[in-house]
C-alpha cells in the first residue's frame, strides 16, 4: 500500500487534475493499495481566507474550518470523478469520514486518533481512495484544520495509521534542495535527509513539507518520498539516518525571512522574569524561536527572540502588558531580520563547521547579530537585506553545489 499527496499546483485546474488521475492509476496498476491526500486546488485556500476576512476582521474559528476544509473536498471529489473517468474504481472521503480525529483547536488541530476502518473497507472492495487533506473531526464532532500545508501531515498520519510502505509527496519542486534553487542555481537536489536534519531544516525556512508532517514522520518512522509531480524522476527521501548517510557533513542552507526580533531591555535580573514572558507568549499560542539573554548588568539584562512576523502584534501588546509588571524599562522590535541556517547531520563531529560558517559571512561583511546552534544546526540572523548573498557565501563556502568535492554522495 502506498499513500499519494498531490500539492495545490498538483491540483490547480482540470488538465492537472487529469494527469494527477493516470497517475493514481499506473501506481494501481503497478499493483498497489493507493490512497491519495489532496490539497485544495491552486490559491483556493488563501481565496476562501480573503473573503473570509473581508466579512469578518477576525472570523469565529468554527466557521473559519468549515469554510477552509471546503478547498480540500473541491479536489477530491473532482480527482476521484476523473480516476473514475479512466476506468478505475475510486471513492473520495473528507477527513472526517475518514477517521481522522484531532482535538478542538481551530486551525492548528493535531491529530490524536485515526480510525480508517472505513478505508480499509472501500480499498479491500477494489476502490482507490481519495482523502481531503487538513482536516479532521474534533473530540466535539466539529469539523477541524490542521494549520496551513496541513496536507502533508494528513498523508504521513494516514501512511502511519494504515501501515503504508512509504508516502509519496507530490510537490511543485523536484525535492529537498541543498539551498533555494532561485537564489542558488547551483543547489543539488539531496538523495536523502535524515528526518532530524529535515526538521531542522524545515524549522530554518526550507518550505517543502509542513514541520509538523516531519515530527509525524519521525515518531512513526513513516518513510518520506517528495517528488515532483510534473515528471517521473526520483526525489528525496526523509528516513531514518542510514549508514550511508553517515558520510555527510552538511545537507543544506535555508534562509528565513518570516521572523521578527523583540528585544526587551533592562529586564529585572531574578528568578521568575523569562517564566512569566514565555508563558504569557506561550498563552498566545506564539512559537518562539532563539532566546538569547545577555550577562545581567547592575541587576538587569536585555532578552532578546524571535517570533514569527504574523504574530508580532499580538505578542507586542503581551510585552506590554507584561513588562509593566515588572518594571522592566521597554521592548524593541525589530522585523528587518533574517535567520540563516546551516544544516548537518556531520556538524557534531566536525567542530570547524560552526567557525566556518562564521568565515563564510565574515568575508562578505555581513554582520552576525544572534547566533545558536543544535548538535546538527548553526543558525545566525542578520539583516534581512544580506539574507539572499549570505545563503550563497555559505553555500558555496562548504561546497555543496553540483561540481563541488560533493560533502554528501548522492545519486
Ligand atoms: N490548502 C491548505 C493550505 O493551503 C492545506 C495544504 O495545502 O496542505 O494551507
Ligand atoms: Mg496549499
Amino acid at each position: 500500500m502506498i499513500v499519494q499527496k498531490y500539492g495545490g499546483t498538483s491540483v490547480a485546474d482540470t488538465g492537472r487534475i487529469r494527469s494527477v488521475a493516470g497517475r493514481v492509476a499506473g501506481a494501481k496498476q503497478a499493483g498497489y493499495d493507493v490512497v491519495v491526500v489532496v490539497s485544495a486546488m491552486g490559491d483556493t485556500t488563501d481565496g476562501l481566507l480573503a473573503m473570509a476576512e473581508e466579512l469578518a476582521p477576525s472570523p469565529n474559528a468554527r466557521e473559519l474550518d468549515l469554510l477552509l476544509t471546503a478547498g480540500e473536498r473541491i479536489a477530491m471529489s473532482l480527482l476521484s470523478l476523473a480516476i473514475n473517468a479512466a476506468g478505475y474504481p475510486a471513492a473520495s472521503y473528507t477527513g472526517s469520514q475518514a477517521g481522522i480525529i484531532t482535538d478542538t483547536a481551530h486551525g492548528r488541530a493535531k491529530i490524536i486518533d485515526i480510525r480508517p476502518g472505513r478505508i480499509l473497507q472501500a480499498l479491500e472492495q477494489g476502490n482507490i481512495v481519495i482523502v481531503a487533506g487538513f482536516q479532521g473531526m474534533s473530540t466535539a464532532l466539529d469539523v477541524t484544520t490542521l494549520g496551513r500545508g496541513g496536507s502533508d501531515t494528513t498523508a504521513v498520519a494516514l501512511a502511519a495509521a494504515l501501515g503504508a510502505e512509504f508516502c509519496e509527496i507530490y510537490t511543485d519542486v523536484p525535492g529537498v534542495f541543498t539551498a533555494d534553487p532561485r537564489i542558488v542555481p547551483e543547489a543539488r537536489k539531496l538523495h536523502a535527509v535524515s528526518y532530524e536534519e529535515m526538521l531542522e531544516l524545515a524549522a530554518s525556512g526550507a518550505k517543502v513539507l509542513q514541520l509538523r508532517s516531519v515530527e509525524y514522520a519521525r515518531t512513526h518512522g513513516v518513510k518520506v518520498h517528495v517528488r515532483s509531480s510534473f515528471n517521473d524522476d526520483p526525489g528525496t527521501w526523509i528516513t531514518e539516518e542510514d549508514v550511508r548517510m553517515e558520510q555527510a557533513i552538511i545537507s543544506g542552507v535555508a534562509a528565513d525571512n518570516s521572523e521578527a526580533k523583540i528585544t526587551i531591555e533592562d529586564v529585572p535580573d531574578r528568578p521568575g522574569i523569562a517564566a512569566a514572558i514565555f508563558r504569557a507568549v506561550a498563552d498566545e499560542g506564539a512559537g518562539v524561536d532563539m532566546i538569547v539573554q545577555n550577562v545581567g548588568r547592575d541587576g538587569k539584562a536585555d532578552v532578546s527572540f524571535l517570533v514569527p512576523k504574523a504574530d508580532l502584534r499580538r505578542i507586542s501588546a503581551v510585552m506590554d502588558r507584561v513588562l509593566k509588571e515588572f518594571g522592566a524599562a521597554r521592548h524593541l522590535i525589530d522585523d528587518d531580520i533574517a535567520k540563516v541556517s546551516l544544516v548537518g547531520a556531520g556538524i557534531k563531529s566536525h567542530p570547524a563547521v560552526v567557525a566556518e560558517m562564521f568565515a563564510a559571512l565574515a568575508d562578505e561583511g555581513i554582520n552576525i547579530e544572534m547566533i545558536s546552534t543544535s548538535s546538527i544546526r548553526v543558525s545566525c540572523v542578520i539583516r534581512a537585506g544580506d539574507s539572499e548573498r549570505a545563503v550563497r557565501a555559505v553555500h558555496a563556502k562548504f561546497g555543496l553545489g553540483e561540481d563541488a568535492r560533493g560533502v554528501r554522495d548522492h545519486e
